[in-house]
């Protein structure tokens, strides 16, 4: 046992590590003046999976560019939580035939939650030969010897673990991330989930619970900390259930313990493990984000028990109050699915009022759509799309309303913004503790502090002046 709770098997070995620092050494040859695209669909957890397959690209001896056009090698990193991640991937898999067809020395990849979908990687093969590898979700590890592999063999290659969900799933330190801003990081704490909500595929996709040791995240954070980050997600499906020889509040007690102006966040809470003292740690450290995502999907008792979410909507509200009671200007974000199988105008007007309730800053609304191998997708009662879509609009423009009203509160205040630089609108803007958006008058370099006055506020972004 290495810490409370965890194995070592768990754990990929130095030895396997060394292994493939070797091969990516070795490899360099091969890939002198080649460049690499990775292309990202999904959550935050595929973003830093993709930091993580561009750092050992790198180490493979690739540069990295943004432009596929441009890349001797592509990896597409999937997403399989909603079909329209699912039809995007494919179809930017299908943008890459004709180049294929051109220049066949190209490798394509494509990786992540779909590529752990035996359906999906069927339809992979049979329907984009131009696709030459495929690998999973616990494989990034192994990316210099799946490079390696890719470039000297005539066939399409296939790395992926076919055991049961239970079984795969493993932990590898000491491979490289090469991470796309100098002042916001991603770090993972654990992987995969045991939850099994009925129309999720997270824990067939990403396999079972298991946490990274305390003491590998601590180094990391520190690290980061230390070579001038400012902005550090610890990343999880459920960071609450953290098992790495601590509990989750005393794990980002501790990362957001050192020296410097930083901000410590995490992503996401199951609501049923959302703790008092994690409640308590974010009212008690200044250094930890006022904000809380607590994904409550419906407000329907009923339909909470056909999700399997293990709540009821009674101690949904009790946790949310707690949180606000505890933190009074915290912002609290939701899930919202809309029309689950089953879902009816009752269930709705459920939701509509819990949402009432409690007070969003911002609902991340999704309508259901059915994902092969969940319980979900059997269930009769699927929903019709035009009703989904009434019931989508009816939210959001409650929602709205509902947002804006809570932001009244921010005008006349000052708040610590860090700053984003310019935004694609050609704004100066940031992100104040809230993690809500924040314009302001003037040039601030992105990645530095400033105090802002609020002056006017919308339903998601708070203006003002740098004072
Ligand atoms: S908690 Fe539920 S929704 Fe979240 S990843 Fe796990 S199974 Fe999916």
């Amino acid at each position: 046992m290495c810490g409370d709770g965890i194995l070592m098997e768990e754990f990929i070995t130095q030895q396997e590590i060394t292994k493939q620092y070797d091969i990516a050494a070795a490899l360099k040859g091969e890939t002198a003046g080649k460049r690499a695209c990775v292309i990202t669909f999904g959550c935050q957890q595929n973003e830093h999976d993709s930091q993580r397959i561009a750092g050992a690209l790198q180490l493979c001896g690739y540069e990295l560019t943004d432009d596929s056009s441009l890349a001797d090698m592509i990896i597409i990193n999937t997403c399989a939580i909603r079909e329209h991640a699912e039809v995007r991937a494919l179809s930017e898999a299908g943008q890459f035939k004709g180049r294929k067809q051109q220049n066949r020395s190209i490798k394509i990849g494509v990786c992540g939650c779909m590529a752990q979908q035996a359906h999906r990687r069927e339809q992979i093969y049979k329907s984009y030969p131009y696709v030459d590898f495929i690998f999973g979700t616990d494989m990034h590890h192994r990316l210099p010897e799946i490079v390696q592999t890719v470039l000297n063999s005539k066939k399409r290659v296939s790395f992926i673990t076919d055991k049961p969900h239970n079984e795969f799933g493993v932990i590898s330190e000491g491979m490289p991330v090469c991470r796309d801003s100098k002042y916001k990081a991603w770090v993972p704490v654990m992987y995969g989930c045991n939850n099994f909500c009925t129309y999720c595929v997270v824990p067939y996709a990403r396999g079972h619970e298991r946490s990274r040791n305390s003491a590998d995240v601590l180094a990391e954070v520190k690290g980061l900390v230390e070579q001038g980050y400012k902005d550090i997600t610890l990343l999880g499906q459920n960071v609450n259930s953290y098992n790495g020889g601590c509990d989750f509040a005393t794990l980002l007690t501790q990362c957001a313990s050192f020296d410097g102006e930083y901000r410590m966040r995490f992503m996401t809470s199951h609501p049923k493990d959302a703790s008092s003292a994690l409640i308590d740690a974010i009212a008690q450290n200044e250094k930890i984000a006022k904000h809380f995502h607590l994904p409550v999907q419906s407000g329907s008792n009923r339909i909470l028990k056909l999700m399997n979410r293990k709540y009821t909507r009674e101690q949904y509200l009790e946790k949310a109050f707690e949180i606000k009671q505890k933190n009074p200007d915290i912002s609290l974000t939701t899930d919202i699915i809309i029309g689950f199988p089953t879902e009816t105008d009752e269930d709705f007007a459920d939701t509509m009022s819990l949402v009432k309730q409690v007070g969003f800053d911002m609902i991340y609304t999704f309508i259901y759509s059915p994902r092969v191998g969940t319980v979900a997708a059997k269930m009769e009662g699927q929903i019709p799309k035009e009703v989904s879509n009434q019931r989508f609009k009816a939210l959001s423009d409650m929602e709205n309303d509902l947002a804006q009203e809570l932001n009244y509160k921010f005008i006349g205040k000052k708040m610590r913004v860090l700053s984003d630089g310019i935004s694609k609108n050609g704004t100066y803007c940031g992100r104040c503790t809230q993690n809500k958006i924040v314009n302001f008058d003037k040039p601030i370099p992105a990645g530095e502090f400033a105090d802002v006055l609020i002056e006017t506020v919308g339903s998601y972004q708070l203006n003002g002046k740098i004072i």
